[in-house]
This record gives structure tokens, C-alpha cells and sequence, in this order.
């Protein structure tokens, strides 16, 4: 079978042996993939400094059905993005974007799954390192809704009674979204959601920008996000790069 040719992401890529590379590829239409540069490391390398972190290019892929780690043999790099290593939080918040993609997006995803990792890492390169838990906050519910698994926003997740804007609010990650008065106060491990919290998911999950954030907010959507996506994640692993940037003051 002759290679694919397919838009890739660089989303991970660490040492092998003398001369090699492991990459993690985001890829249009083959979901995340992990791949062998052979050689990459060679000043005469046909690769050139094309696979560095984040950048995005035409992939040429030797793919062989049922193999856990392809082969690489092309990468003409389109987009560089060097903004984003530039910046200690627009690079903590394209590595935890990089992190959920590399757990969640299997090759059923592809291609709204890629467009939208894309836009992500286009919107963390031009904000401002302020504006970077915000940008991501609304790449990751965009994310989350491509994948399938936008949570319950217009109607009670557990009783489906129609929410009423002016109703108070609980989000549930467990029941999938959030939690009429009545529910809430029934159920426990649920969190206050204020009415500016709700209309920000709203429109972050159909890839809307939303509002700028404060610290303290940006902080409690990152937990009750995290929560959320680790309610839809097959394996118990932590998350290392989300922690460092949920963690993380920069500024
Ligand atoms: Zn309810």
C-alpha cells in the first residue's frame, strides 16, 4: 500500500533511540496516531526542524491496519506556530489541549475532530498570555461537543424539566450537565453553576469565543471541566499536562 497522505498536528514527540523521534499526530483523517521519524534527528534529516511541538503539515504515513506505531515518511510543515513555546501559559494550555486530544479523539472523530484541535491551537497562539485559560477553556467544551459528549445545558440532566434561566443551578458531571433546584438539592457531589458560568458553556460547547474570565473563574471552570472529561475517559491515567496548567500563574 502505497503511504496516506493526510493534515497532521504535532501533539507529543520524544527521543528514540540514536537518531529517531516518537510522534504523536493528530491527524484529519485517521484520528491520533503515533509515528517513527526515522533519522529526525540528523542535521541532514529530510524532516528538517518541520516536526517541533504543535506544528501542523501534510504527513505522508506509511499505515499498516492493526499497528500500534506507523511509520513516518513525510512531513512538509504548513504551520510552525513558535508563539506557543514563546509563553509559559499559552504553552501549559496548548499542552493540556494536546493531552485531551491524545485521550479522547479516536479516528471516528476525524475531521471535525482536527478542525477544531486546529482552531484551538491557532486561538492559543494569538492570545494574549492573560486570555489563554479563557481561549482554552472554549477550545476544550468545543472539543468535548464534537466528540459527542456535550453535557446537558437547556434542560435538567437528571429530570429533563426544562431550565429556566433565572433558576439556580448545580452541574453534575456524574449526570452529564446540569441540575434543576429540585435535583440539586436531592443529589450531592454537585456544584453551584452561576448563571455567567451556564451562558459560558452554552456558548463555548457550539464554538463560540464567550466571555473573558477572572482568575478565580477561570480557575473553578477548570476543575468543573476536568471533572467533567474525566467522567468520559477510558482509563484511570492521570492527567499530567492538565495538572501543570491548572496549576499554573505565569502571569
Ligand atoms: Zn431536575
Amino acid at each position: 500500500m502505497p503511504p496516506v497522505a493526510t493534515d497532521a498536528l504535532v501533539l507529543h514527540v520524544f527521543d528514540y533511540l540514536e537518531t529517531s523521534r516518537i510522534v504523536r499526530l493528530a491527524t484529519r483523517d485517521f484520528g491520533v496516531l503515533s509515528v517513527l521519524a526515522r533519522g529526525v534527528r540528523r542535521s541532514s534529516s529530510r524532516f528538517g526542524s518541520a516536526l517541533d511541538l504543535f506544528a501542523e503539515g501534510a504527513a505522508r504515513i506509511d499505515l499498516k491496519a492493526g499497528r500500534d506505531l506507523q511509520t513516518l515518511s513525510g512531513f512538509d510543515v504548513t504551520t510552525a506556530r513558535p508563539e506557543l513555546a514563546l509563553d509559559m501559559s499559552r504553552f501549559t494550555a496548548a499542552s493540556a489541549v494536546s493531552e485531551c486530544v491524545q485521550r479522547m479523539v479516536s479516528e471516528d472523530h476525524a475531521p471535525e475532530a482536527f478542525d477544531v484541535v486546529r482552531d484551538a491551537l491557532d486561538a492559543l497562539a494569538r492570545s494574549a498570555p492573560e486570555h489563554t485559560v479563557s481561549a482554552a477553556l472554549a477550545s476544550l467544551w468545543h472539543l468535548v461537543a464534537t466528540l459527542g459528549f456535550a453535557p446537558a445545558l437547556d434542560v435538567c440532566a437528571l429530570c429533563h424539566r426544562e431550565i429556566d434561566d433565572t433558576d439556580a443551578l448545580a452541574f453534575s458531571h456524574v449526570a452529564g450537565g446540569v441540575l434543576c433546584a429540585t435535583c440539586a438539592a436531592r443529589g450531592a457531589g454537585a456544584r453551584r453553576l452561576p448563571q455567567a458560568a451556564h451562558r459560558a458553556l452554552a456558548q463555548w460547547t457550539v464554538g463560540e469565543a464567550g466571555p473573558a474570565l477572572s482568575v478565580a473563574e477561570g480557575r473553578a471552570h477548570q476543575r468543573l471541566l476536568r471533572e467533567f472529561v474525566g467522567q468520559h475517559l477510558t482509563d484511570a491515567r492521570q492527567m499530567k499536562a492538565w495538572a501543570v496548567w491548572e496549576q499554573g500563574n505565569w502571569g
